[in-house]
């Protein structure tokens, strides 16, 4: 199939969506939950279906469930259910009272204090689909990058459905485990929106200069990111490098054996970020070094292009204590 042709495919699916009483048939099946093992959605018989709907006149009504089928209903022995498509565009709908509306009033975190001065002065904003928690007596992971509030602790995209009738001291535990979760799904290869298959590549800022905190050329504290693209949808996420590595052996055992889960980080271990090292070895291919510093012991990895990671050196403090004694 042609990019045109998928073009045209989608834009008449969704122009069949664009009637309430279809809207209506995406709705009532929808809200029926399963009641059954292994299925997501009950199906609905024609009868019940035509019943919930607003119409009267039977051949209307089959005129726009018609519509519907194929892209957005499948229709089998027991009646109708939603495809995959389908309930995307319900949960869409359904969410869209919070999504439509992101104004979100600035509140405070109660008993939590930050990890870099320890006051108890947290607050937490929403702002188009980051949320941020920012510190009010320091100045946070220093040094601010020009998107982040005053005091910026930590921020990490995630729709607004978070927020509903949710704790903010809870979400301030574990807003980090929603980007861990879209992280691990690029890191494995798929696409968090569609499960299609990923390219990753290492990009490096080519003017990179964060003597002043944050490079004016990259936005960035360091020069190297990870660019990843679906192959099916298009979808582009950019994610740190550093992340990356914490999750991946060799890094993830040296933070582990040293207190530190990158599966489930505590919001305290973000200041580790602020005492990684990075060195650009070569720009062409882009090849980079990064040195994670827990306490006094150090760990240094090398990626390359592909970003195949290799341990160049490990500095344990403690280590060379013992050997002292010998
Ligand atoms: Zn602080
Ligand atoms: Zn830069
Ligand atoms: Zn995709």
């Amino acid at each position: 199939m042609s990019g045109e042709e998928n073009g045209h495919q989608a834009g008449d699916a969704f122009a069949a969506l664009a009637n309430e009483h279809r809207m209506g048939i995406i709705e009532t099946l929808w809200n029926r939950r399963s009641t059954e093992p292994n299925s997501q959605r009950t199906p609905i018989a024609f009868s019940e279906l035509f019943e919930a709907s607003e119409l009267d006149d039977k051949g209307q009504f089959n005129y726009h469930l018609g519509k519907l089928v194929g892209p957005f209903l499948a229709r089998s022995e027991d009646g109708y259910t939603l495809t995959y498509a389908g309930e995307n565009i319900a949960r869409a709908v359904q969410a869209g009272s919070v999504t439509d509306n992101p104004e979100v009033e600035d509140v405070s975190v109660e008993g939590r204090s930050c990890p870099f001065c320890g006051g108890d002065g947290i607050v937490m904003s929403y702002r188009d689909g980051i949320v941020f928690f920012s510190c009010t007596n320091c100045e946070g992971l220093a040094p601010e990058s020009p998107m982040s509030p005053p005091g910026a602790i930590q921020a990490g995209t995630i729709p607004a459905s978070a927020l509903v009738e949710r704790d903010p001291a809870d979400l301030y535990d574990d807003a980090i485990l929603w980007g861990n979760h879209v992280y691990m799904t690029l890191l494995h290869g798929f696409c968090p929106a569609c499960a299609g298959a990923i390219d990753e590549s290492l990009v490096l800022c080519d003017d990179h200069d964060a003597s002043g905190g944050i490079c004016e050329s990259c936005g960035d504290r360091f020069a190297s990111r990870v660019r990843y693209e679906c192959r099916v949808c298009g979808t582009v996420e950019w994610g740190s490098l550093w992340g990356r590595l914490s999750y991946m052996e060799p890094v993830f055992g040296f933070l582990y054996n040293h207190g530190v889960n990158a599966l489930r980080p505590s919001v305290d271990d973000l200041a580790l970020g602020r005492d990684l090292r990075e060195e650009v070895v070569s720009h062409d291919p882009p090849t980079v070094e990064y040195e994670f510093v827990v306490g006094t012991d150090h760990f240094r990895v090398h990626v390359d292009a592909d970003l195949a990671v290799e341990t160049v050196e490990e500095e344990m403090d403690s280590e060379r204590e013992i050997d002292a004694e010998d």
